[in-house]
């Protein structure tokens, strides 16, 4: 549907955001702050508010471009690999967007992690310094990676020593 051509995408695949399941669980996990991001950003709850909130902005769409990308890591315990893969995989999203003209075009955009565009954020003092570029958490909105990757037909797990981000365009 999209020209992905020059987006350095592994696999996507299209979705009815209707199918997807929110889960409370997913965000008691963040207000465990397991990924040290909760409270931080613009881009995490609390923020991004509860489920209800967050159902109810992914179903303002129709439709859903699910698209991840692979990193090769040296292995499994390759930390610094996967925070480089993770900023790799914002600069993808960034190249999506920009094509896209995302924020014209009324798209939204859920990415892997927090917000980490600002080496301070804003929050929760002010608004967000860059709001047109902001991609709320897409575990954040209590969602499992693992089962829209299945909705989409397209692989979470993608063999040793490799890291896969997934990110869900709405339109
Ligand atoms: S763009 Fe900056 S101010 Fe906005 S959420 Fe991200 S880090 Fe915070």
């Amino acid at each position: 549907m999209f020209d992905l051509d020059a987006i350095e995408i592994f696999q996507h695949g299209y979705i009815d955001p209707s199918e997807i399941i929110f889960r409370e669980e997913i965000q008691d996990i963040c207000r465990g702050n397991a990924c040290r991001a909760y409270g931080k950003t613009w881009a995490c709850p609390p923020a991004i508010g509860g489920i209800e909130e967050c159902r109810s902005r992914v179903n303002n769409y129709k439709n859903a471009l699910v698209f991840f990308c692979k990193y090769e890591l040296e292995d499994s315990y390759d930390y610094e690999g996967m925070v480089e893969a993770g900023e790799e995989f914002r600069r993808t999203c960034d190249k999506l967007w920009e094509k896209l003209e995302g924020h014209k075009n009324g798209f939204l955009l859920l990415a892997n992690g927090g917000c980490q565009r600002c080496e301070k954020c804003t929050y929760p003092d002010s608004p967000c310094r860059m709001p047109e570029k902001l991609f709320p958490a897409f575990e954040g909105h209590g969602i499992v990676v693992a089962e829209v990757a299945k909705l989409a037909g397209i692989n979470y797990i993608n063999g040793k020593d490799t890291v896969t981000y997934l990110g869900m365009l709405l339109f």
